[in-house]
């Protein structure tokens, strides 16, 4: 384990957590086992405590005391290596361009997820109104831990964040994603290039988007689109060197983090190379 106890006393759903994360290969195999995408509320109680006792066993330890540790409410289906966590990010915006969403049960899935969660994915995202990663992912309740702000950049507080969901909910997967015609990244290349002034709290988010600006201005091509880039690769590389939590988890390959972009025409959201 990689958090310190600061970290446990602020989870509602620690006292499972550390069991499921332990657990993470057999519960996929499970998954795979099952060939379906059903949550572990929905597994038949008495699955539910062959699977409890089965992975005890592997462990070594006793089977009732750390199948009291599995958390039920988790969902079964979001226990991914990175590598697939970001296949199924991939399936859920391939099927939202299509409009061939999945139907999502809400009720159903409440009272589960009231007493706890493991999103497969992180989304540092943009807060504008037209870029909503559930949507843009097909992706249900519980499913991902999202951060935005205008302009998609990490600050201490996202980092921590972040440090939040991998550490303590077992997030495999950081997705940065940016979006064609951010008004935020706009607003920083005038400011920047053309000293235009911004009242308000608005020069700190430039602030924020000044390196991005910097390092794309002598590209050729869209500055606007340019700068959108440029801001994800800074912001992958910060967080993929937010030590000593993202850092360890990315050099244990426990976690993957990722750029991309939102396209507000397409609806298709691009990875960067
Ligand atoms: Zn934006």
């Amino acid at each position: 384990m990689f958090y310190d106890s600061s970290w446990l006393a602020i989870c509602a759903g620690k006292p499972h957590h550390r069991a499921r994360r332990s657990f993470a290969p057999l519960l996929m195999r499970t998954q795979c086992d099952h060939g379906s995408e059903s949550d572990l509320p929905h597994l038949a109680r008495r699955d539910f405590f062959k699977l409890a006792g089965a992975m005890a066993l592997g462990l070594g330890v006793s089977a009732r005391s750390e199948a009291a540790e599995v958390n039920t409410s988790s969902k079964l289906d979001n226990v991914l290596t990175p590598e697939a966590a970001l296949e199924r990010l991939l399936r859920g915006n391939d099927r939202y361009v299509s409009g061939k969403m999945k139907r999502h049960d809400f009720i159903s899935e409440r009272p589960a997820l009231a007493l706890g969660q493991n999103p497969f994915a992180g989304i540092l995202g943009c807060a504008d109104s037209r870029v909503g990663p559930e949507y843009a992912f097909d992706a249900g309740r519980g499913d991902l831990f999202v951060c935005r702000v205008a302009g998609n950049f990490a600050d201490d507080e996202t980092i921590a964040s972040f440090e939040y969901a991998v550490s303590v909910l077992g997030t495999p997967l950081i997705l940065v994603l940016g979006h064609s015609g951010c008004g935020a990244v706009k607003a920083a290349i005038n400011a920047v290039r053309h000293g235009e002034e911004f009242p308000g709290h608005i020069p700190s988010l430039i602030k924020a988007l000044r390196p991005a600006v910097k390092a794309a201005q002598d590209q050729p091509g869209d500055p606007l689109d340019n700068t959108i880039k440029q801001n994800v690769v800074i912001n992958v590389e910060k967080l993929k060197t937010a030590r000593p939590i993202l850092s360890k988890a990315v050099e244990q390959r426990k976690l993957k983090i990722v750029g991309g972009t939102y396209s507000l025409e397409t609806g298709r959201v691009a990875l960067l190379a």
